[in-house]
């Protein structure tokens, strides 16, 4: 096997402590800005995904009877070394993305600061007592880690996705196997050798990637596995939460999203514009909480349709290491594919193309942003989540007209609101039916906030104190007088 861009390095797998770079079949490793083979990484087989579940179980068995304090130490030491390697870490993830270099350097910063405060706040936990109670000793509630995880994340968050399921069950004493995505496996990477070199026990946290579905089905069906934690797509998220339900096993589902903002007439406009532009480049629109739906009041539509085509129409698209970059391209041809019939499906249909609308004609997979004005209802991007740069721009009259269309798909993930009134945004933000809304600006992922949707966006939470829960089981303890 070899490696083809020498400054990307080889993806392995760590099972039960050691990396494997040669198993018998291997995929390839694209860089989505110019098409160039970065690497190839091993698959791995049953024997691989069998030791990691053996693995995981002794891990268990070291890691859940230490102390959290020694837990966190370890945890504090590996956020040090991740930053040691930052600058690296963040080129190999835009070489695998292609998103800007800053966009990656405040990942892998996340990733650090993910070890920390898990690792802090699961140092906080104590038992619940009950109210005292005649003939009772003590009457107490206690969370024990539910034992060895299987996390699965995607390629869109190469590193955080994976960092914030993995820095949680750590924190509070489980193992976990985790699959970061094949696309991008060397972000991740880099977050595992740090726990590795800060002196992360043997089996504690295994590594896998290959066929996704024959590690998912594998992991699942395994008595060793107690919790499976996804982010990706609907369609897989309900193939595996399936397969965990038919195990009664828990899990926690971060699914699609297809995010609506809705800019009142009392809004400042500009503001908007520009804080929209920023959030929809994002990862080039690959994003769950990406604003995608917009719905702009009567009064104002013209003024923020036009404005926000325009400074979006504008951005300065390239490969994420050159410094001018603004947005990069979109995961692979396949994304391209679909981004593209979208857009073409609505214009179709009768939207107006406000800019974009265009894959850019040079290597990678550069789609223009795109703006779609005045969408009818029966357009695909109105009920498919776009996960490209592509944004709808759609008017409303009133505050229930905007709700009611707001709420219109099978997704809840993240919504949006602006608005210069007090009582429009607490009447919205009770309106909107969604895990996460932000009010004014696109905040809605902090590394003490829950993180999680409804409906056919997902279930259960990630990160803050709710994800360090997703990862505990309860116990009653109740001791009578002897
Ligand atoms: P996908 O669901 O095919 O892949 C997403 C991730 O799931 C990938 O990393 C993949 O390795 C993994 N995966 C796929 N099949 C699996 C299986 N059987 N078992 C375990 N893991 C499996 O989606 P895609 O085509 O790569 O991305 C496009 C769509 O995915 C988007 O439309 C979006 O809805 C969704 N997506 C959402 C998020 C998110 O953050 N919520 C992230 C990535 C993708």
């Amino acid at each position: 096997m070899t490696t083809q861009n020498p400054e990307y390095g080889r993806p392995a797998l760590f099972v039960d402590g050691k990396w494997i770079t040669d198993t018998p079949r291997s995929g390839e490793v694209i860089n989505p800005a110019t098409g160039e083979v970065l690497a190839s990484f091993p698959i791995a087989e049953p024997e691989h995904i069998e030791l990691a579940l053996s693995s995981a179980l002794s891990g268990f068995e070291v890691w859940s009877n230490m102390a959290p304090d020694a837990r966190a130490r370890i945890m504090n030491n590996a956020a040090a070394a991740i930053r040691e390697k930052s600058e690296e870490s963040a080129r190999h993830m835009t070489l695998e993305l292609g998103k800007p270099l800053a966009d990656s350097r405040a990942e892998v910063e996340n990733c650090a600061a993910l070890l920390e405060w898990c690792a802090k706040a699961a140092t906080e936990q104590q038992d619940r007592p009950l109210d005292a109670r005649p003939g009772f000793e003590s009457l107490k509630v206690r969370k024990e880690p539910i034992g060895p995880v299987a996390a699965f994340a995607p390629w869109n968050f190469p590193a955080s996705l994976a960092a914030r399921k993995m820095a949680s069950a750590l924190a509070v004493g489980c193992s976990v196997i985790v699959k970061p995505a094949e696309e991008t496996p060397m972000s991740f990477i880099a977050i595992v050798k740090a726990l590795d070199f800060a002196g992360l026990p043997r089996g504690v946290v295994n590594l896998l990637i290959g066929d996704p579905a024959q590690i998912s089905t594998q992991l699942i069906a395994s008595p060793v596995i107690r919790k499976v934690a996804f982010t990706g797509s609907t369609t897989v998220g309900q193939k595996l939460a399936a397969m965990a339900g038919a195990e009664a096993k828990p899990s926690v589902m971060e699914l699609g999203g297809h995010a609506p903002v809705v800019v009142f007439d009392d809004a400042d406009i500009d503001r908007a514009i520009g804080l929209s532009v920023v959030a929809k480049a994002r990862n080039a629109g690959q994003v769950c909480v990406a604003p995608t739906r917009y719905l702009v009041q009567d009064d104002v539509y013209d003024a923020f349709a036009d404005g926000f085509a325009k400074a979006f129409g504008a951005l300065k698209l390239g490969d994420g290491l050159q410094p001018d970059s603004q947005m990069g391209p979109v995961l692979s041809p396949a994304r391209l594919e679909a981004v593209d019939a979208l857009v073409q499906d609505a214009v179709a249909k009768g939207a107006r193309l406000l800019t974009g609308g265009r894959r850019l004609n040079r290597p990678g997979n550069f789609y223009a942003p795109t703006v779609l004005a005045d969408v009818p209802p029966e357009a695909r991007v109105m009920q498919e989540e776009p996960f490209g740069p592509i944004a709808v721009v759609n008017r409303f009259s009133t505050f229930e007209d905007a709700v009611s269309v707001a709420n219109n798909t099978d997704f809840a993930l993240g919504a949006y609101a602006f608005t210069g009134s007090q009582e429009t945004a607490d009447r919205i933000s009770d309106a909107l039916d969604a895990g996460m809304v932000g009010i004014n600006g696109y905040s809605v992922v902090f590394l003490d906030s829950p993180l999680g949707g409804r409906r056919y966006s997902g279930f259960g939470s990630e990160g803050g104190y709710e994800g360090l829960d997703a990862y505990r089981i309860t116990k009653f303890i109740s001791q009578a007088v002897a």
